[in-house]
């Protein structure tokens, strides 16, 4: 049985359909890229899978006991958050909250676990320093071992390398691979279709025409990249450099 189910699928704002009849599942394990232009609805699709926002019509179900608190997820960042003056240890830390009930003080599991997944993701060193001082490469892994907490099954990543400059942005995708090599299934928005392809096993593409299915599937589907109306040099970043890397993999 998928971790994940979505069945006709509607959402959108105050009746105002951004999606229509969305189906896909997602398997344990699997590595799903959600790619599409800018406004598709990608992050409202996001935000619907979390609960944080009801879907006009409908369902998502989950497997294996997985609750939504049970689910990490990374938001996309906005200029607020980056300036947030909390300690890099008190915001990974923060990822705890979900699972803790009415419990209003961290105990030691999860001390332990923060401390695990600080030094998962390389963090430890800097784990009083101010959250705001670091590079963005930084926030991003702090941000990431914060999910972690929140999960042992699924992350929900929203342009985890959004601001990254190339090397950075690198290295996220190798951590996000390990992550999902560890077993941990990875739902990711992302504009750079060469990596979706490079890295995931499933990709979800939003538009005009929707497609879902394996990653090969979706270079030899009509409805894929690049018959899916995205144009060279418009639209979707890096595409130039994606259409080279279909080709490779076609
Ligand atoms: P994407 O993540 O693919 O860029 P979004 O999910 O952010 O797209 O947005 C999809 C559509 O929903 C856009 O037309 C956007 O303007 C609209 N939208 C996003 N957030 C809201 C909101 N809080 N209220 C009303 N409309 C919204």
């Amino acid at each position: 049985m998928p971790l994940l189910t979505v069945k006709n699928l509607s959402l959108g704002y105050d009746g105002c359909r951004v999606i229509e009849n969305l189906n896909f599942s997602v398997n344990e394990g699997d590595y799903l890229s959600i790619v599409g232009e800018n406004g598709s609805g990608k992050t409202t699709l996001m935000k619907t899978l979390l609960h944080l926002q009801k879907p006009i019509s409908g369902e998502i179900s989950v497997s294996d006991g997985l609750k939504p608190d049970e689910i990490g997820y990374l938001p996309q960042q906005t200029q607020v958050q980056k300036d947030f003056p909390a300690s890099v240890r008190e915001i990974v830390l923060s990822g705890c909250q979900s699972s803790m009930g009415l419990k209003p003080f961290y105990g030691k599991k999860e001390k332990a676990l923060a401390t695990k997944n600080m030094e998962l993701m390389g963090i430890s060193d800097f784990k009083n320093r101010c959250y705001r001082e670091l590079s963005g490469g930084q926030q991003q892994r702090v941000l990431l071992a914060r999910a972690l907490c929140a999960t042992k099954k699924l992350l929900l990543l929203d342009e985890p390398v959004a601001g990254l400059d190339p090397v950075v942005t690198q290295q996220m995708y190798e951590t996000i691979k390990e992550l999902n090599d560890s077993g941990i299934t990875v739902i990711m928005i992302s504009h750079d279709i060469g990596a979706a392809l490079e890295y995931s096993t499933h990709i979800l593409h939003i538009g005009k025409d929707v497609f879902f299915g394996t990653k090969a599937e979706y270079i030899k589907s009509d409805k894929g990249f690049p018959a899916s109306g995205i144009e060279l040099g418009t639209g979707l970043s890096q595409t130039e450099p994606a259409f080279r890397e279909v080709k490779s993999y076609a």
